[in-house]
């Protein structure tokens, strides 16, 4: 039986563990314990130490390797928890090529940590360049993420997949964006499927979790000795309230696109909007794309406003949209990607990918469309750009 991806988010294909178990619970228990009884000498419920496994943590993994057709995901206690694990797949010595346009924190981790650790990076914007010409002798995996943070870029994923399965290199996507809900890397050739569990997948804006999804055994194996190993699974409660939000993904990730279209149409009519990214756009450079290997072009959009005065004043002085970080909850959230999200990043590059101090982020929540364009324009137009002040 295939089952349809919303009912993948309530139901298991293969539930031999829930039938008999748990009382007929229909909520999946909270398995708060740190430690389990052995019936005797050499046997094991399967349960030994929650470090290793957690019967919460093992569903929700079961649900997210469903969603994403993979064969196995384990679940992190933060999206960084998670890429900072599957960075310990590689050795010193080892090259990546990474997209350019990448979360703040993903640059932070591989510039600070991973280089330390002797691994090399080169990034490139994958969406445009020949990506080839950077693979070297020591190149191991190409690591992106489409669309891009912030600058809603759509890279091939099928043709990437191509070219690093020419070259045996690793095709590792962060497909946090756009969620299984709406694009699965994995049945497109990637090898591994990132995701930050505390954006779409929890949905609420109130818990942290990553994940790593593979379809590969060997992969799998790696990953599993080094979260034993390293400690940084998820909680079982944030593991049973991440299962809750993954139960509406559908459903909010419809009704926020919906939303994310309506706004997108406002920007385009406001005159102080001098650019508005988002792959949904008809005509732009990545709809095409974008309408081949996604079921739709979800709900993070960017725009570039006329000053930088401008931007800071709309975070300021809208009353219903908060001015905050994160992104994929029920409620709409503005970031400010320079001195937020990729404040790390330097400046020079950060620049030369069009993060100025003009751009904002939206995170398209599901609250009612016209309330939300009501606050942007409320916000917009009490700014006096000659007097550069509240008006
Ligand atoms: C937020 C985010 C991360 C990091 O996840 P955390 O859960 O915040 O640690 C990684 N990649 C992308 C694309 C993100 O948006």
């Amino acid at each position: 039986m295939s089952l349809d991806i919303n009912t993948k988010c309530l139901h298991i294909e293969e539930d031999e563990e829930n039938d008999c178990k748990h009382y007929g619970s229909i909520s999946f228990p909270i398995y708060q314990t740190a430690t389990y009884e052995h019936p005797e000498v050499g046997k094991s419920t399967g349960f030994d130490y929650s470090r290793l496994q957690n019967p919460t943590r093992k569903r929700l993994e079961k649900v997210v390797a469903s969603l994403e057709n993979g064969l196995d995901a384990l679940a992190f206690s933060s999206g960084m928890a998670a890429i900072t694990a599957l960075m310990e797949i590689f050795k010193p010595g080892d090259h990546l090529i990474t997209d350019a346009d990448l979360y703040g924190g993903s640059i932070r981790l591989f510039d600070n940590i991973n280089a330390k650790n002797g691994i090399e990076f080169t990034r490139i914007d994958c969406s445009r360049a020949d990506i080839e010409c950077y693979i070297k002798d020591n190149t191991k995996a190409i690591y992106i993420e489409t669309p891009t943070n912030p600058m809603m870029r759509v890279t091939d994923i099928e043709e990437v997949a191509k070219l690093a399965k020419k070259h045996n290199l690793l095709l590792i996507v962060d497909n946090t964006f756009l969620s299984p809900y709406f694009q699965n890397p994995l049945n497109l050739g990637a090898d591994i499927v990132i995701h930050s569990g505390t954006k779409f997948l929890g949905g609420h804006n109130d818990t942290l979790a990553g994940f790593v999804v593979t379809n590969r055994e060997d992969i799998s194996e790696k990953l599993r000795f080094i979260i034993k190993t390293v400690g940084s699974g998820l909680a079982p409660f944030d593991s049973w309230l991440i299962l809750r939000g993954i139960k509406t993904l559908g459903i909010r990730m419809e009704r926020a696109q919906e939303n994310a279209f309506k706004i997108v149409k406002y920007l385009q009519s406001e005159p102080k909007v001098k650019n508005v990214y988002y792959p949904g756009i008809d005509g732009t450079e990545y709809y095409e794309i974008s309408k081949r290997q996604a079921r739709g072009f979800g709900s993070m959009l960017t725009f570039e406003v006329e000053s930088a005065e401008l931007a800071k004043h709309i975070l300021k002085f809208t009353k219903l949209i908060p001015f905050a970080e994160s992104l994929g909850g029920v409620e709409t959230l503005l970031t400010y990607p320079c001195t937020q999200t990729h404040a790390d990043v330097p400046e020079n590059e950060r620049i030369a990918n069009g993060i100025t101090d003009c751009v904002l982020r939206m995170s398209v929540g599901i609250e009612d469309a016209e309330d939300l364009i009501a606050d942007l324009k409320y916000a917009i137009d009490s700014y006096d750009g000659y007097l550069g002040q509240h008006i």
